[in-house]
């Protein structure tokens, strides 16, 4: 059993505040500034360049992704970490297009993040052509897979209303027409059970400074399947993604793995941080996660409605179908949000009218659902999100 009360105990939590944004940004795990020191000082200090080979730099982004891939079922070696997921998302599309040759329609949802589809426009562009993203509502992707679709690119869980795929089914659906299936699994790693091997998804991206707890820029990752491996190109032919980088050849040979992925030189000091982070996660059992997500989104959801009535659910109802967060409607949720927040219950907002709130069970428990719960009965019974400070919008909402 998972020891969520020790998991807690790992994390640096601001005295006062109640942190539901763990799906935006996770917390400091209390580890990673020695952590951070040691490398500064021991390695880059010490071993200056040396540290590449004697520190293990070089090894980082495969062994990162291996202890990522334990928790989203992926085979090991095959998911490699660095960049940012917009990057990831437009390698595995430019290598999923390339794939299946004779087709080219792109299909996704009008849930995806726009990042996703931004970079699908801008491949899309690139390519020329008759190249065409349809993007549908997320009901409707089944009924839109044909044998038109080269790629399903999908964000599991959407990040605004929390409503989850079902990535088995859709893979099976897109695999039955003959198209490739991407998963973003942004607001999935790290929040739900995810098993890509079992449900055969062929590309699968996600960040590790949400739900992972990583750090503010944290890299990304990328999946590619066993029988994709060898043959995915990779669009962005980097030199670390080169069998031999140190050959300098002139021409690319790409590493005949998924380390093919790597684009440029590692962030190391970003990936120190993300390993102490998943030192964390190896205590962790992804069942215990999901039950004890789903136990603390389900008493918010009955608190809030019951001290709230203004605030209309926007997630699904039925936990299954939603991931680890919960939002809710409310015409002034930019402003509540910032009362809230005044009040150490930091969740966030998105456009137009949505107060979002992650169940992150590392380090959130039932103790603080309850007071987050009382937090917005205080404000919303009063009406204390009706004043003018909360009402001018920030850069980053
Ligand atoms: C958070 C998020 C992103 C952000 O991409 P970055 O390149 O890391 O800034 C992209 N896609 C989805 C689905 C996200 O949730």
């Amino acid at each position: 059993m998972s020891d969520f009360a020790a998991t807690k105990a790992l994390f640096h939590l601001p005295e006062g505040v109640i942190y539901l944004d763990g799906n935006s940004l996770g917390p400091l795990p209390k580890a990673a500034p020695a952590r951070m020191e040691e490398v500064l000082r021991d390695e880059w200090g010490e071993m200056l360049i040396t540290g590449w080979n004697k520190a293990g730099w070089m090894a980082a982004p495969m062994a990162l992704g291996d202890r990522i891939g334990r928790l989203i079922g992926a085979e090991p070696g095959h998911v490699a970490c660095g960049d940012t997921l917009s990057i990831k998302v437009y390698q595995a599309l430019a290598a999923c297009l390339e794939l299946r040759p004779d087709r080219r329609v792109v299909l996704s949802d009008s849930g995806n993040f726009p990042s996703d589809l931004y970079m699908a426009q801008g491949l899309l562009a690139s390519l020329g052509g008759d190249y065409e993203l349809r993007v549908v509502d997320p009901e409707e992707v089944g009924a839109h897979i044909s044998d038109e679709v080269a790629a399903v690119m999908l964000t599991e869980v959407d990040y605004r209303t929390g409503r989850k795929h079902d990535m088995a089914a859709l893979t099976q659906e897109a695999h039955e027409a003959g198209a490739l299936m991407i998963w973003d699994l942004a607001h999935s790693a790290g929040a739900i059970e995810v098993d890509l091997a079992r449900d055969k998804a062929d590309f699968a991206v996600g960040c590790t400074y949400k739900y992972l707890n990583g750090g503010p820029g944290a890299p990304a990752f990328i999946y590619v399947a066993p029988r994709h491996a060898g043959a995915a190109r990779n669009v962005l032919a980097g030199w670390q993604g080169h069998a031999a980088p140190f050959a300098f050849d002139l021409d690319y040979r790409p590493n005949p793995g998924v380390e093919r992925m790597r684009v440029g030189t590692p962030p190391i000091l970003q990936m120190a941080a993300l390993d102490v982070a998943l030192d964390i996660w190896e205590r962790v059992d992804m069942a215990d996660l999901r039950a004890q997500s789903i136990a603390l989104s389900e008493h918010f959801i009955a608190g809030v409605e019951a001290v709230a009535p203004q605030l209309r659910l926007a997630s699904p109802r039925d936990p299954q179908a939603r991931g680890s967060q919960v939002s809710f409607r409310f015409e002034e949720g930019y402003a509540a949000m910032q009362a809230l927040i005044a009040r150490g219950l930091i969740g966030d907002f998105r456009a137009p009218d949505i107060m979002r709130f992650g169940f992150t069970p590392l380090f959130i428990d039932e103790g603080d659902v309850d007071k987050a719960i009382a937090i917005i009965a205080e404000v919303m019974a009063g009406e204390l999100w009706d004043r003018d400070e909360y009402k001018v919008r920030a850069a980053v909402t």
